[in-house]
C-alpha cells in the first residue's frame, strides 16, 4: 500500500515535471523577451495589475501601490492597452516594453544613476515647499531621459528670468521656442535637449525641466 502511493507520487511529480517543460517550450519568445533584471541588477521581478482612468488618491490606494498591488496606468485605456506591468520589487523600475524601464520618485537619492546638476541646481535654486518629482528613462545601462517637476512659488516673469539665468550658469544656450508656456529649449556638448516648461495650476508655475538626447524627443508634445 505504501509502495503504492509512493509510485503514485512519483508518477505525479513526473508529469508535472514534464508539464512544466512542455509549458516552457510552448512559450520561448515569451520568456526570451522579458527581461530578468532591472537596470539596477535586481531579479525581483513582478507582473503588476495596471489600474487605468481617473483614480481617488486615498490612502487604501497609496498602501496597495506602495505594495505593488496595483501600479496606475493613466487615463487613456484602448483594447491594446497592457493589463500588467512588470516592476522591479527592489527599487521600483517599470519595464516599458520597449527595451525601456522608467522610474519616479519624490527622492532624487533612490536613483542609482546621478541626475544632471542642473536638475538638481534648479530644485535648489527655488526651494519648492511640495516635494519635487524626479524620473528617469534608461535603457540597458544609459540614461536616455531625465526630469524634474515642480511647483514654484514665484510668478512668471521672475521664474523665466531665474531659469534663464541658471541656463547660463551652466553653459546652456537658448536656442528656440516652439510652445508659449516651453521657456527654454537649450542643449549642450554632453548631456543633450533641454527643455523647460512653465504651466500654470491655481496660480502656482508648474516647472518641468526635462533632458533628452539629442535630437530632441520625437514626439515631443505639450505636457499634460
Ligand atoms: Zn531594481
Amino acid at each position: 500500500m505504501r509502495s503504492q502511493l509512493y509510485l503514485v507520487c512519483v508518477a505525479a511529480f513526473v508529469a508535472a515535471s514534464f508539464l512544466c517543460q512542455a509549458d516552457d517550450r510552448k512559450q520561448p519568445d515569451v520568456a526570451s523577451d522579458r527581461p530578468t533584471e532591472c537596470p539596477d541588477g535586481h531579479r525581483e521581478l513582478k507582473d503588476v495589475p495596471i489600474l487605468y482612468g481617473k483614480v481617488s488618491y486615498d490612502e487604501q490606494l497609496q498602501r496597495d501601490l506602495a505594495d505593488l498591488k496595483y501600479v496606475l496606468g493613466g487615463c487613456i485605456v484602448g483594447k491594446d492597452s497592457p493589463k500588467t506591468a512588470l516592476i522591479c520589487g527592489k527599487c521600483r523600475f517599470r519595464y516599458g516594453g520597449d527595451g525601456g524601464w522608467h522610474k519616479s520618485s519624490t527622492n532624487a537619492d533612490l536613483f542609482s544613476m546621478p541626475f544632471s546638476k542642473v536638475l538638481l541646481d534648479s530644485v535648489k535654486l527655488f526651494e519648492p515647499k511640495d516635494p519635487a518629482y524626479y524620473d528617469q528613462t534608461v535603457e540597458g545601462k544609459r540614461l536616455i531621459i531625465q526630469r524634474v517637476q515642480f511647483k514654484c512659488p514665484r510668478d512668471r516673469k521672475t521664474l523665466d528670468l531665474e531659469v534663464a539665468q541658471l541656463m547660463q550658469r551652466n553653459g546652456i544656450r537658448r536656442e528656440n521656442s516652439r510652445y508659449d508656456h516651453e521657456v527654454f529649449y537649450g542643449s549642450d556638448a554632453e548631456s543633450g535637449v533641454y527643455q523647460v516648461w512653465v504651466l500654470t495650476d491655481q496660480g502656482n508655475q508648474l516647472l518641468d525641466l526635462t533632458i533628452s538626447p539629442k535630437p530632441p524627443m520625437k514626439n515631443a508634445e505639450k505636457p499634460q
